[in-house]
């Protein structure tokens, strides 16, 4: 058999993957032997040459090499990925009792460092992060068919990526035909999901728990849904019975799905309206307006490590004027989807702020993602999701 080409550790640099940590960035190299091409399997050995993991090589991207098996004799085939797709469909299946839409692979969570696949009714959608993913997306199509038989696979490509990976991808049918538009059902609320167009793979599924915790803080109240895209909190809250429903988002598209969602769902007492946060937010400050329970769930402000002060400014923002909207025993849901900040940062920062406008905060609930995805203990970047709930006085 040919063997598998090396990829030699720099002395003293092998803890993490002791940890089965599966990024193995460049600076941690020392060398690689054999030649492997891009996408190719690599064995991550010591620099004494101890096995100790096998992954996917690539020479373009700033993770040299994903890790996939800390065995030495399991091979990177059709079978091993039909074992892993097996596995996370097992835990949204059989664990979490989850059939209609949930994520059903959440990359480095589900142990598939680049590939993510959702679950829309009878479609899914597929995203690939990796290079080496992408070229074995027609194994993983086939062995979606033969493990789901979906409707109809579609893939979408996210911004940026192609660079960092060095992919070209484009967004399109993998496999039998996908409507543009499916409905869901999400805590038996009916949500238009744009699959082909949406934001990311078409909705964020990730929010679904928090979305039904913090409608029952919004009974008889007014809330504002700040950075609303499809409704999602908002839809929650009205149905649950919040007095009145403002959502706010810069994107007509996001306001059309979710205008389309609340006549769906037969809700008159939620409006939707096009504006930026920040501007909108300073004008309701300035007419001294009260809100019961404002939720921020901004895009993610951080994408790179220098990039992080700057987010943390923004979000101080939103949270400064959003507790001069709270009327007293308000509710703030501070979300932060940025891997970049932790959560003890976003905690600090609500701290600060709230000290300062001399209001005593509470956090009720320091919250994550739903659990279809996952968190990997030896890979702490899958904690990526911050629901803070406070309560502020
Ligand atoms: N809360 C939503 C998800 C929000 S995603 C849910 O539960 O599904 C972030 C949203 O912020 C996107 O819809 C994007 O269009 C919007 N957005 C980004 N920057 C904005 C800005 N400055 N003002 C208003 N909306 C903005």
């Amino acid at each position: 058999m040919h063997p598998v080409p090396r990829v030699i550790l720099k002395a003293k640099r092998a803890r993490p993957f002791f940890g089965m940590h599966p990024w193995v960035f460049a600076g941690a190299i020392d060398g690689v032997e054999g030649e492997p091409r891009d996408g190719d399997v690599v064995d991550l050995v010591s620099d004494t040459g101890n096995f100790i993991a096998r992954g996917f090589f690539n020479s373009q991207s700033k993770i040299r090499v994903r890790l996939c098996t800390w065995s030495a004799d399991e091979t990177l085939d059709a079978d091993f990925f039909r074992r892993k797709l097996q596995n996370a469909i097992r835990l949204r299946r059989e664990i979490l009792g989850l059939t209609e839409s949930c994520r059903l692979v959440f990359s480095e969570a589900d142990g598939l460092s680049g590939l993510t696949v959702e679950q829309f009714e009878r479609w899914l959608v597929v995203q690939f992060t990796s290079l080496a993913m992408a070229q074995r997306k027609d194994t993983i199509a086939d062995l979606l068919m033969e493990l789901l038989q979906p409707a109809g696979i579609y893939l979408r490509t996210e911004r940026g990526v192609g660079q960092l990976e060095g992919l070209e991808l484009r967004d399109g049918p993998l496999r039998g035909e996908t409507p543009a538009i499916v409905p869901i059902t999400e805590n038996g609320l009916r949500i238009q999901v744009h699959l082909t167009e949406g934001q990311k793979t078409g909705y964020y599924l990730d929010q679904r728990d928090n979305r039904q915790v913090v409608a029952r803080l919004a009974i008889g109240r007014r809330m504002l849904d700040a950075f609303c895209y499809s409704g999602g909190f908002a839809l929650h809250a009205a149905r649950a019975g919040a007095t009145a429903v403002v959502g706010i988002d810069s994107s007509e598209a996001a306001l059309t799905l979710a205008r389309a969602n609340a006549e769906l769902n037969g809700l008159t007492n939620v409006a939707f309206e096009k504006s930026d946060v920040f501007d909108r937010l300073d004008r309701l400050v300035a007419d001294r307006e009260k809100f019961g329970v404002i939720v921020l769930d901004p895009p993610k402000f951080a994408r790179s490590g220098s990039a992080v002060d700057e987010a943390l400014r923004g979000y101080r923002r939103l949270i400064v004027q959003a507790i001069k909207l709270l009327e007293p025993d308000g509710i703030l849901v501070m979300c932060c989807c940025s891997g970049l900040i932790e959560r003890q940062g976003i905690h600090d920062l609500i701290a600060e702020v709230s000290a300062q406008a001399r209001r005593a905060l509470q956090i009720l609930e320091s919250r994550g993602a739903s659990p279809d995805h996952p968190v990997s203990a030896h890979c702490p970047e899958t904690s990526y999701l911050k629901c803070v709930i406070c309560r502020v006085a």
